[in-house]
């Protein structure tokens, strides 16, 4: 599928905004819909990784290693990040109210509106 320059600059800023997956008339979706609509999500996030590893490389001299130790070095703040679902045991950023898997509350003890706006 290739896509014109504008549709292809529309479809990075939806996801620049997180906006892909919402329609306007928000519809009961299939999970095949879903997973599609997941799919084209991931493969413009790569397109977009993609293109900005290739600007650091090319504009700063960022080197790959760099890249690879600056994973690891998220991949543990996130992983430091996470709580245990006090019902599916399953992990969860602690950012989050309630487990993904089974909606129980991940932090039973704080008041339920302190995590709210
Ligand atoms: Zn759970």
């Amino acid at each position: 599928m290739a896509l014109s320059p504008s549709k292809s600059h529309l479809l990075l800023t939806n996801i620049a905004l997180g906006s892909l997956a919402q329609s306007p008339n928000p519809t009961p979706v299939s999970s095949l819909q879903e997973s599609t609509v997941l799919r084209q999500r991931l493969s413009m996030l790569e397109i977009a990784n993609q293109a900005l590893f290739e600007l650091l490389q090319e504009k700063l001299s960022v080197s790959q290693d760099e890249v690879l130790n600056k994973m690891e070095i998220i991949r543990k703040r996130i992983e430091e990040e996470k709580v245990v679902c006090p019902k599916c045991r399953r992990l969860m950023s602690a950012s989050r109210e309630t487990c993904s898997y089974c909606g129980s509350l991940l932090h039973p003890d704080q008041p339920e509106d302190h995590w709210r706006p």
